[in-house]
């Protein structure tokens, strides 16, 4: 029995959205107020990247029925934001003025698209991706434009780069670092989807910085200077540009909270504020140690979202004892490709090709000690599973038996 009365959550995006429901489904018998700055029911963002930029996207990514979001004496949404945390005195304070208080605080407010600090970036032909509205915005321009400069070649600037292409639209890629999606991807498989999108027609420059975008008089074209490595500066010209270089968690409301806060909200195992037990975070701005990867860290995924909402709901409703410990795990989309990834890349594992990985089926297992410590699954879903399971347990492989592709993952097992 949880003698909680009120749980408030702070971000009605896809975690808290799911602490909410998590909480109904296990009997929570307190108050919930759900309190987001977003005008529209919690819902689930992957495919504002990928189906809704699309023409025949037009799919529903509300979490669950919309009725669930309907009021009731139990369950209040508030649109507002939160400007202020008071955490020892358990209150918040919200941009409407409205002070409310609580017995326990999730902290669900994800990351908020990041703006490169060049001029030119406040133009309105210049979108981010967050929200559902900065998707139908992107998909309208993208319905008159064509040419398109993507500015970040991570996961989020290429599946918009595939989906500009799906709808013929040119487009170009500037990249500040070597390669693209170096954060989630080893360098066999960027080279792969780089060769994928050139083949699809798209011109990515890599090592290239962009310094200032301007637009001309009328207000109906870019122009975009970067610098090459070797300091050039080049000029490209585009109606449309998208700056997908990451998110930042924007937590100004935990200022003198007392709330613990470094690249996110720092949490422990049991995601709770070390030093304030009665405050959780979860989702994206969740700094949360994890024993199988061997550090602290916030993981920017869907399925993150949902399992580590569930286990907060858990906690809440003194339902689970053991860690919130999950393999970090994400998908992308990109033309009629999918690729999953299992793990962390890091420069330092050694790398196993199996099966025809280079010909646009297969995996790359990586292991740290012969031990599976990850992978990438490209067009190879069937193998998510077993490999998850692999790099739960830890255990010893044989290589030569993982480079031979006949034998089956599961029979590691
Ligand atoms: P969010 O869903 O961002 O919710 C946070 C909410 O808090 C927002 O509504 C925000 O407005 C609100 N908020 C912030 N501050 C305040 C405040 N002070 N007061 C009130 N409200 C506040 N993951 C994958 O694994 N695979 C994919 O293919 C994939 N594709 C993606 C595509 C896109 C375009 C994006 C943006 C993300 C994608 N992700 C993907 C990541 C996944 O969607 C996120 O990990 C997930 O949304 C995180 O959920 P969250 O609740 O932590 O954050």
């Amino acid at each position: 029995m949880s003698l909680i009365e009120h749980v408030v959550v702070v971000g009605a995006g896809h975690a808290g959205g799911r602490v909410v429901q998590n909480l109904r489904e296990l009997g929570f018998a307190g108050k919930v107020t759900l309190i987001g700055d977003e005008k529209h029911a919690p819902y689930e963002r992957p495919a504002l990247s990928k189906e809704l930029l699309l023409d025949s996207g037009d799919e529903n990514i509300t979490l669950g029925p919309e009725e669930f979001w309907e009021q009731s004496d139990l369950y209040e949404r508030i649109i507002a934001r939160v400007e202020r945390v008071h955490s020892g005195a358990k209150r918040l304070t919200l941009d409407n003025g409205q002070d409310l208080e609580f017995d326990t605080l999730v902290l669900a407010t994800g990351g908020q698209a990041r703006e490169l600090a060049v001029l030119g970036a406040e133009l309105p032909r210049v979108h981010t991706l967050r929200t559902i509205d900065d998707s139908l915005a992107i998909k309208a321009a993208l319905s008159k434009s064509r040419h398109m400069v993507v500015i970040g070649a991570g996961v989020i600037g290429m599946e918009v780069a595939a989906s500009a292409r799906v709808r013929g639209v040119q487009v170009t890629v500037l990249e500040h670092g070597d390669r693209i999606l170096a954060r989630c991807l080893p360098e066999p498989a960027s080279k792969w989807l780089h060769a994928l999108h050139e083949d699809k027609g798209v011109a990515i420059h890599t090592g290239c910085s962009v310094q200032v975008i301007e637009q001309n008089d009328a207000g109906t074209e870019l122009s975009i200077s970067a610098v090459d490595k070797l300091g050039e500066t080049h000029t490209f010209t585009a109606d449309l540009a998208l700056m997908a270089v990451g998110i930042d968690c924007q937590l100004d409301y935990l200022d003198g909270s007392g709330v613990e806060v470094n690249n996110g909200v720092v949490v422990d195992a049991f995601c709770r504020s070390p030093s304030m037990p009665w405050v959780y975070a979860v989702g994206d701005v969740a700094h949360t140690p994890n024993e199988l990867v061997g550090f602290a860290l916030r993981l920017e995924t869907w399925r993150n979202a949902e399992n580590q909402a569930r286990a907060v709901a858990e906690f809440i409703c003194n339902e689970r004892s053991e860690p919130y410990v999950e393999v970090p795990w994400m998908w992308t989309d990109q033309y009629d490709h999918n690729i999953q990834v299992i793990g962390i890349p890091n420069d330092q594992n050694q790398i196993v090709v199996r099966g025809d990985f280079h010909e646009g089926s297969g995996s790359l297992i990586w292991l740290r000690d012969e031990v599976v410590v990850g992978g990438v699954l490209l067009n190879n879903a069937r193998d998510r599973r077993p490999l998850e399971e692999l790099v739960k347990r830890g255990l010893r492989v044989d290589l030569a038996f993982l480079q031979d592709a006949g034998c089956q993952l599961r029979t590691l097992l």
